[in-house]
């Protein structure tokens, strides 16, 4: 949707811009905020791509993420909190697509199958299959931009005797919703967002305790009574799980919320980023540029502090190398400013220390191209002070209100707490509850 918005922004502004195809699997847009109730396989027989689940409200400050060109005072026409429900981030980035009238690229429920490049023309054939009529087909282009997320392919590691685990072991990509989970001991395995923010949602839902067991180091919050952090599972027998330190528990629950995989079925192995989650995958040039093949693009493979606003700018650029607006520097050149970036990568210690490597990353973008500046340096000091607002209280730090800097608008208090809210439609978001009317 940014790589879209990129090209269409130019062409209102009067550039002559190149024959665009689109290609997405859903029958609709929004990539993962186009939430599904299903797991495993979707009514054409194909992989899930999204991993969200109900009463998910967003992780970070929506002031962190926001447009530099369609603000939420714009879509919203009225200040709203902070940490939105799921429903209302969709209605948010729909209301932009929207606007900028970038549906008409973009065919439905059409999978990229299969992508081979001709070196000596050029050109990249995509085999794509439109998953309603069966039928497929081959296009050629002269450039090619992959942005199919990876936040879908579950990553799932092995422990001894999980195979005699009698309860449910499921993925965080196959969690939708914690209310099954009252009154069960639940165990999650992970240490980052996922362990962090399911672990809580069981919480919420009533479990009778939330046990989250790291791999390398705990995340350290101070977790309501009931939930706790251990090392990681040594083996599991029946319902018994041992730690690393000895310590063991009985569950009936298992949710691994052990990541995910960069995976790209429709890539030769030639054209395949294969990378962990980091927020500098090797190979890219500018984190958008195949190093192996110049007229290839990324949007949105590194980890991610920044969102949309880093998807916007990555898309910015990509749009301005295809359009040849900006010249893409030859092989040495790419290789030696990846190398600066994977060394700056490397002395990265604490999450601060990412948050200002991404910073200085989308700085980094947005002087190369002419995406509407904004103020990076004060996202900067939101997302520590969200980092902050975590530690302090990790059940409450979505109650927390911050200013845009892109309109100066601080958030509205929600009118419910975040541990109280039971209803995460925008409907009910965006009321204001009877007997609350000053
Ligand atoms: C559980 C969870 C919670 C998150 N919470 C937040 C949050 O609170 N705030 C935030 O800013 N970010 C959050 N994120 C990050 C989120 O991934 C990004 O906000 C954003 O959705 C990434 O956009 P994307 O376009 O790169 O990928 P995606 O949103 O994954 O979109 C990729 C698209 O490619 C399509 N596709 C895949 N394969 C093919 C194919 N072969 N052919 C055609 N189409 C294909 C998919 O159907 C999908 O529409 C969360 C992610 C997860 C998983």
């Amino acid at each position: 949707m940014a790589q879209l918005r990129a090209f269409e922004s130019a062409r209102r502004q009067g550039a002559d811009i190149p024959e665009i195809t689109c290609f997405e699997k859903q029958a609709d847009w929004g990539g993962q905020w186009n939430y599904s109730w299903r797991t495993g396989l979707d009514g054409h027989g194909e992989p899930v791509h999204s991993s969200m689940y109900r009463h998910l409200w967003s992780n970070g400050p929506k002031e962190c993420l926001e447009f530099s060109d369609y603000s939420f005072d714009e879509h919203f026409g009225q200040a709203i909190s902070s940490y939105p429900p799921r429903s209302a981030l969709f209605d948010y980035i729909e209301g932009r697509a929207v606007k900028s009238d970038v549906r008409k690229y973009i065919q439905f429920s059409t999978a990229a199958r299969w992508v081979d490049y001709d070196d000596a023309a050029r050109e990249f054939t995509v085999l794509v299959e439109d998953l309603v009529t069966k039928q497929t087909r081959k296009h050629v282009f002269d450039k090619l931009v992959v942005s199919t997320g990876h936040f879908s392919t579950p990553n799932v590691p092995e422990f001894e005797g999980i195979g005699t685990f009698p309860g449910p072991v499921l993925h965080a990509h196959d969690f939708r919703g914690a209310e099954q989970f009252a009154g069960k001991n639940v165990l999650l395995v992970g240490s980052s967002y996922s362990a962090e923010d399911i672990g809580m949602q069981t919480y919420k839902m009533g479990a009778a305790s939330a046990t989250i067991s790291y791999r390398s180091k705990p995340m350290g919050f101070r977790w309501p009574d009931g939930a706790r952090e251990v090392p990681t599972i040594e083996r599991i027998d029946g319902q018994h799980v041992i730690f690393a330190d000895g310590s063991s528990g009985r569950f009936d629950a298992v949710i691994l919320c052990t990541g995910y995989r960069h995976k790209f079925p429709f890539l030769p192995g030639s054209l395949a980023l294969s990378t962990p989650n980091v927020l500098y995958p090797a190979n890219l040039y500018k984190g958008i540029v195949w190093q192996g093949n110049p007229d290839l693009f990324y949007i949105g493979m590194q980890d991610q502090y920044y969102t949309f606003n880093m998807f916007d700018a990555q898309a910015w650029l990509a749009r301005d190398y295809i359009m040849g607006r900006r010249e893409v520097p030859g092989n040495l050149e790419r290789q030696e400013d990846i190398q600066l970036w994977l060394q700056k990568q490397e002395a990265l210690h604490t999450h601060e220390d990412e948050v200002d490597f991404q910073t200085d990353y989308v700085k980094d973008l947005i002087s190369l191209t002419d995406y509407p500046p904004f103020d990076l340096d004060a996202v900067a000091v939101l997302f520590k002070q969200w980092m902050h607002d975590k530690e302090e209280n990790i059940l409450g730090y979505r109650d927390g209100v911050h200013t845009s800097v892109m309109t100066g608008t601080t958030a509205s208090a929600h009118h419910t707490a975040w541990l109280d809210a039971m209803d995460d439609s925008i409907e009910a978001y965006l009321s204001t509850p009877i007997g609350s009317q000053p």
